[in-house]
């Protein structure tokens, strides 16, 4: 199919004639074809590409985004052409409609068209947000994947990082005088230490010791949602509340060892959580590891984050003895004191972060159990518990006899039942004669008064078993 003005050209020498010639567009300035990439909030997060053609909108949804590193390509699923009036489309698409949900114009502008065709359309996006070359190529049937062509627009994005260990705290007193200013202080969560890593609208949560912590809250992927197209790595404490309002590690225990959907579901309603954020480590392309305290809680207020199941409390710069008191009242365990200039250094127990307790836990293997008396014939009486010493040998540190509410008593029995083993797996001192030894592989977090000097824990009562620490790593003090 020729040309319009084909015939025209074809007869003049337009470096001899002062005739004007054709303009490359024969409309005039034939407006650059437009594009709009629109945050879709429907049962599955996911952002619509949507490139001006022929007319049309030709559109591809886009689990998690346009990607910004060329690293990395992402799936888009080919969906139906929109009307041209779709580019500025925002609002809700109700309930029980196709597509319902949320729509959200995340990003739009102009692109030049390299290539199109039925496999592959090569692009560069002039947007705000999303720029650079791209390329969309396809795999099978309808689906396609995007691949940036360019550099990572921000030429020092750091990709979000598969792992970051969470930093710990020493035990210690409230840094008090002239220091006192220098530190924040927060409350301590009696919770489990959780990190979770945010990208293209989903949320992956890992616990200290690398397990994936995801399937356990499904009350959290909403606030993958929340952080929309961030890139993001957030620390903190997943807690429940008893009926006071109080992180109860014991009220968590019903979110553990529970097997299939269904039992996660009812627990949901029986045990709901909060994720109490502290700490952001990567934010958009950029690890905040060696930004100061100040600067990374900035960062973190920053992204607005406050939902149902999720919170970011304030910290409190100095009067950190008001805060422990306040703590002791509420019955909470205390507080940690972060020095305000402190980088974060993964997996360190560093001094610029202190706790300071108004209890005192330990995390202890369990080795075996005594059989109980009265309405606990025959069944848990107390819990044998012990810490690895520096040769990794497993030394026997006294019995845990308190503590057990029925629930507890019930996942503990199944739980030793499935461990039971003849031999010891103490070395040297024993516990007494009618022990029923387990495999040690259970960790328990109990409250105590006191060690003695050789090293049997004082008037230990059970607080509930921990998942996120490996049974290897229990040493002594073994302080949790
Ligand atoms: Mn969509």
């Amino acid at each position: 199919m020729g040309e319009p003005l084909d015939a025209y050209r074809r007869k003049r020498d337009f470096a001899a004639t002062p005739e004007p010639g054709p303009s490359p567009d024969p409309a005039g300035e034939a407006p650059a074809p437009r594009f709009v990439v629109q945050e879709h909030s429907a049962r599955a997060m996911h952002w619509d590409l949507r490139l001006e053609r022929d007319g049309v909108l030709a559109s591809w949804a886009v689990p998690k985004g346009i990607p910004p590193d060329p690293k990395r390509n992402h799936l888009a699923v080919r969906t139906e052409d929109h009307p041209i009036e779709y580019l500025t489309f925002e609002g809700t698409i109700p309930e029980g409609n196709y597509g319902a949900g949320t729509m959200k114009v995340f990003d739009t502008g102009t692109y030049e068209l390299e290539k199109w065709s039925d496999r592959e359309v090569m692009i560069v996006l002039h947007g705000e947000r999303v720029r650079g070359r791209h390329v969309l190529f396809r795999t099978r049937g309808k689906d396609w994947m995007i691949h940036r062509m360019d550099p990572p627009a921000d030429p020092g994005y750091v990709p979000l990082p598969e792992r970051i260990e969470p930093m710990l705290a020493r035990a210690g007193a409230l840094p008090g005088g002239e220091e006192e200013s220098r530190w924040a202080v927060e409350i301590k969560w009696d919770g489990v230490r959780t990190i979770g890593y945010a990208e293209g609208g989903r949320l992956r949560l890992e616990s200290r010791n690398g397990n994936d912590l995801t399937p356990r809250y499904p009350e959290l992927r909403e606030l993958g949602r929340a952080l929309g197209a961030h890139e993001a790595v957030l620390d903190g404490e997943v807690v429940a509340f008893d009926a006071e309002g109080r992180p109860s590690f014991q009220r968590l225990q019903g979110r553990m060892h529970l097997a299939g959907d269904r039992a996660v579901r009812r627990a949901m309603t029986e045990n709901p959580i909060a994720y109490v954020l502290f700490d952001l480590l990567h934010l958009d392309g950029r690890s905040l590891l060696d930004e100061p305290y100040t600067a990374r809680r900035e960062a973190l207020e920053g992204l607005g984050l406050a939902g149902p199941h999720w919170q970011v409390p304030a910290y409190h710069a100095g009067d950190g003895a008001a805060l422990l008191a306040a703590a002791r009242e509420r019955g909470l365990e205390g507080v940690v004191a972060k020095r305000l200039d402190s980088p974060y250094t993964p997996g360190r127990r560093s001094p610029l972060w202190l706790k300071v307790k108004n209890v005192r836990r330990a995390s202890l293997v369990i080795g075996g159990w005594l059989p109980g008396e009265g309405n606990r014939t025959g069944r848990l009486g107390a819990l044998l518990v012990g810490f690895h010493d520096d040769d990794g040998s497993l030394k026997y540190a006294g019995r845990v006899g308190t503590g057990f509410d029925a629930a507890a008593l019930a996942r503990l029995g199944a739980l030793l039942d499935e461990r039971a083993r003849s031999a010891s797996p103490f070395s040297g001192r024993q516990p007494p004669r009618t022990a029923r030894f387990v495999e040690p592989d259970l960790v328990a977090e109990v409250e105590y008064t006191e060690w003695t000097q050789s090293r049997t824990i004082r008037h230990p009562s059970y607080k509930g078993l921990r998942d996120d620490l490996d049974p290897g790593d229990v040493g002594f003090p073994a302080d949790g």
